[in-house]
């Protein structure tokens, strides 16, 4: 390797070269009265003299995304705010896209290199491009070059990385005065972000950054005992403050967040991380600059992992970054800064964990929006329990808002609304006490039993799979739990739920249900449902793979420890089992048997027994619609899973937009296969409920009144509008319209439906 110093970049001898260099850096900053432009010009001349470069040079992104060469040491002068890069153009836009580090010796007859004849850069072969990055914000890129073909080392980049880094905080804190990034001008205009829903509802508020940011500004330091001693003592706060979050009597009891505070308990015991910090510290960075270049580093490790499984674990270490950096900096809880949150908080994070969300006061908590988040995620599922209105993969949303900006979370269109207009205020507010309304009529519904106008009374029920979701039962005024999904709990979990822990959770969700009975489904994970723990081979297919009761039978101490859990917190109340995928019905026979015999055991070994298990199927799978006189009379219950029976009729992806709403479930095939189904359950006398989406929509559950469907079970928020239909609904009228409409082989139902609906006052 090349190095023209003749020093090897892994010499210890080296060490102090860049920490002087450091220093140097430091008094650039410390001058008081120098304009952005000439602390500029003297880095570019710094950098390149320390690095024996012919060119350095600095480019800052605009707020259209090109980078502008704001300063060179090396380039034709006349340049400097001429030349621009195009998003994305050039080694320069690439590393700016990348946000990671691009190193060419032959730069030129790289394909992605651009040539700028005003710069005169012609005679330069190769070059080192490192991105000025903030919290994962690229703000620009900072490039040497050389005319020879040099092989830049890893201590080059780690000067150039260093000097980024330092940049970066001075940018961000608007210490280059006259300097304005894209990103301190996207703060100030109005903007709209388009995310994707991961939780229904619509807010209006201010914006709370989760995690405000932390400013670093002390980045060097002479004296590494020093500072390894603070990040020791920070390292031993953090766990220190974790033991005492796991021993707080919430905790204790909330299962779903504890799991994920010692995963993170773990990761601050990890002897590599603390290693990499340490590493940084003996080149002369500061425990918080330390901090920070190795969260860097797993950033940009975490933009480029296609694994869920790493990429989650990664984003654990990130988050726990975070902490130790506000620890640092002596705050010592929490997210925030310390103020109180408004009323009408907003949440803006780059990532958040589930135990992240549930430490905020949930009363103030309106809306949250995250960059990097699917309606999968475990924050998703904890959002849509509190009924917190959420968008995720609201790309770009980080580098436009601060703290206390007006912002609206439309999420019903994915639209994230940062210091909106006062006209679009006024349509949302529309809007919202619109919703408002609509909410308290529901809520003046709650004690008012679902019962239609010829006086049949429907069941209804809710889906649910955390502890929080226990609550909105009760709000919703719903008879029971109708599918409570367990592996909900294994999801947000960073490590296999215990027997105790399990038996404590079912234990917690059946006293909250206060006697209202409650159908447990065992394990549904596999397909794209992923347990972070849990490796699984990756599958062509997932969702017709390895998943559910499959799994379950194949590795039966998982099922037998659930249900072992299941028995015992049920003691001697009724217990509801349900099976989930089921297609043959040999699984079902398994399943018993495996029941059976944790029912013999708990009442050999004398522990109190259920005085009733029963054991249900669940109908997600078109092979079990050809053998329903056999199925019926073997179980005690069957729930139709419209989610996942019409992914498999239809042959398309629930989770794939593309497809997923292509074929109508109210569509005559939809239709034959539902009453098919409730035919054969009244037939053997089989109780019945449907607890996909679709009991959830008023039109589709007046659908499935109508073919004979009496229980249905749906999000808790559904409860309100499938009543208020319900309530003027007349059964023997509809089962008559969907008789001769299904007889008529009409092509599309859903038409005639939404005009008999129109027709007959039905909200729908
Ligand atoms: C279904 O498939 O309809 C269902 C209720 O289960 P899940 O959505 O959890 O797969
Ligand atoms: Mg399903």
């Amino acid at each position: 390797m090349q190095d023209p110093r003749g020093t090897d970049p892994r010499n210890a001898g080296s060490e102090p070269a860049l920490r002087i260099f450091m220093r140097r850096l430091r008094q650039i900053f410390a001058e008081p009265a120098v304009d952005g432009q000439a602390r500029l010009d003297t880095i570019v001349r710094q950098v390149a003299g320390h690095m024996v470069a012919e060119v350095c040079s600095i480019y800052i992104k605009r707020q259209d995304g090109s980078l502008e060469l704001f300063a060179t040491e090396g380039l034709n002068p006349e340049a400097k705010h001429k030349t621009f890069m195009l998003r994305g153009e050039g080694l320069v836009g690439r590393c700016a896209e990348l946000g990671q580090p691009v190193n060419e010796p032959d730069a030129q007859n790289h394909p992605f290199f651009s040539y700028r004849p005003e710069t005169g850069e012609d005679i330069y072969h190769s070059l080192l491009a490192v991105p000025v990055a903030r919290g994962g914000d690229v703000l620009g890129v900072i490039v040497v070059q050389n005319r020879t073909q040099r092989d830049y080392g890893e201590e080059d980049v780690e000067v150039l990385e260093n000097t980024a880094m330092v940049l970066a905080e001075h940018l961000v804190s608007g210490d280059v005065a006259g300097v304005n990034t894209a990103a301190e001008f996207s703060r100030s205009v109005p903007h709209v972000v388009r995310g994707q829903p991961i939780a229904e509802g619509l807010a209006l508020g201010h914006v709370v950054l989760h995690e405000s940011r932390v400013v670093v500004t002390e980045l060097t330091s002479n004296d590494p005992e020093a500072e390894t001693l603070r990040l020791e003592t920070a390292v031993a706060e953090l766990k220190a403050t974790l033991d005492e979050l796991l021993e707080q009597n919430e905790m204790a009891v909330t299962g779903e967040h504890r799991e994920v505070f010692e995963a993170y308990r773990m990761f601050a015991n990890d002897r590599g991380w603390l290693k990499r910090m340490k590493d940084a510290i003996k080149h002369g960075l500061t425990a918080e600059a330390a901090v920070t270049r190795v969260q860097n580093d797993t950033r940009s490790k975490m933009g480029r992992h296609q694994d869920t499984y790493l990429r989650e674990r990664l984003k654990d270490l990130d988050d726990l970054s975070d902490r130790l950096l506000r620890v640092l900096a002596g705050r010592r809880s929490g997210h925030h800064s310390g103020k109180p949150l408004p009323a009408d908080t907003i949440l803006v994070a780059r990532t958040m964990g589930p135990a992240d969300l549930l430490d905020y006061d949930r009363t103030r908590v309106k809306g949250l929006v995250i960059e990097d988040s699917s309606g999968q995620s475990h924050v998703a599922i904890v959002a849509k329990a509190l009924g917190i209105a959420a968008i995720g993969q609201a790309r770009g949303v980080m580098e436009r808002v601060d703290d206390g900006d007006p912002i609206i979370v439309d999420a019903e269109t994915g639209d994230v609304h940062i210091r909106p207009s006062s006209e679009v205020i006024g349509s949302y507010a529309d809007k919202a006490r619109f919703r408002a309304r609509k909410r308290r009529r529901y809520r003046s519904l709650k004690g008012k039993p679902a019962v239609t106008r010829d006086g049949v009374r429907i069941g209804l029920s809710v889906n649910a799979g955390l502890l929080v979701d226990m609550p909105q039962m009760e709000e919703a005024g719903a008879d029971g739990i109708g599918l409570f999904r367990t592996e909900l709990q294994f999801m947000v979990s960073q490590t296999l739920p215990r027997l105790e822990r399990q038996t404590q959770v079912y234990r917690d969700i059946m006293d909250a249900a206060g006697g209202r009975p409650v159908t447990f489904r065992t394990l549904d994970v596999g397909g794209d449902k992923v347990l972070p723990y849990l490796r699984q081979t990756k599958e062509e297919n997932p969702a017709l793979g390895w998943r559910a009761i499959r799994m379950a039978l194949d590795r039966p101490g998982l099922l037998r420890t659930q249900v072992r859990a299941l028995l015992r917190a049920a003691g001697e109340r009724d217990l509801k089992l349900m099976l989930p995928m089921v297609t043959a019905l040999a699984e079902i026979d398994a399943a018993k048997a495996l029941i059976a015999r944790e029912i013999e055991l708990l009442g050999r070994r004398g522990g109190p027994v259920p005085s009733r298990v029963e054991i249900g199927v669940m109908l997600e799978v078109p092979s079990l619609l050809f053998q329903l006189d056999r199925l019926m009379p073997m179980v005690d219950f069957v729930s139709v899973g419209s989610n996942d029976l019409f992914q498999y009729i239809y042959a398309a992806d629930r989770n794939n937009d593309r497809v997923s709403t292509r074929y109508d479930p109210l569509s005559p095939a939809g239709l034959r296969a539902l009453k098919t189904i409730a035919d054969a359950a009244l037939r053997h006398d089989t109780p019945l409920t449907l607890c996909g989406e679709m009991a959830g929509r008023p039109l589709d559950a007046m659908v499935l009144i109508g073919l004979g469907y009496r229980q249905l079970s749906m999000a808790p928020s559904s409860v309100g509008p499938v009543k208020t239909m319900i309530l003027a609904l007349d059964t023997g009228d509809i089962t008559r319209t969907l008789n001769t409409l299904l007889a008529a082989g009409e092509t599309s139902v859903r038409e005639p439906l939404k005009r008999y609906a129109a027709d007959h006052g039905l909200e729908v």
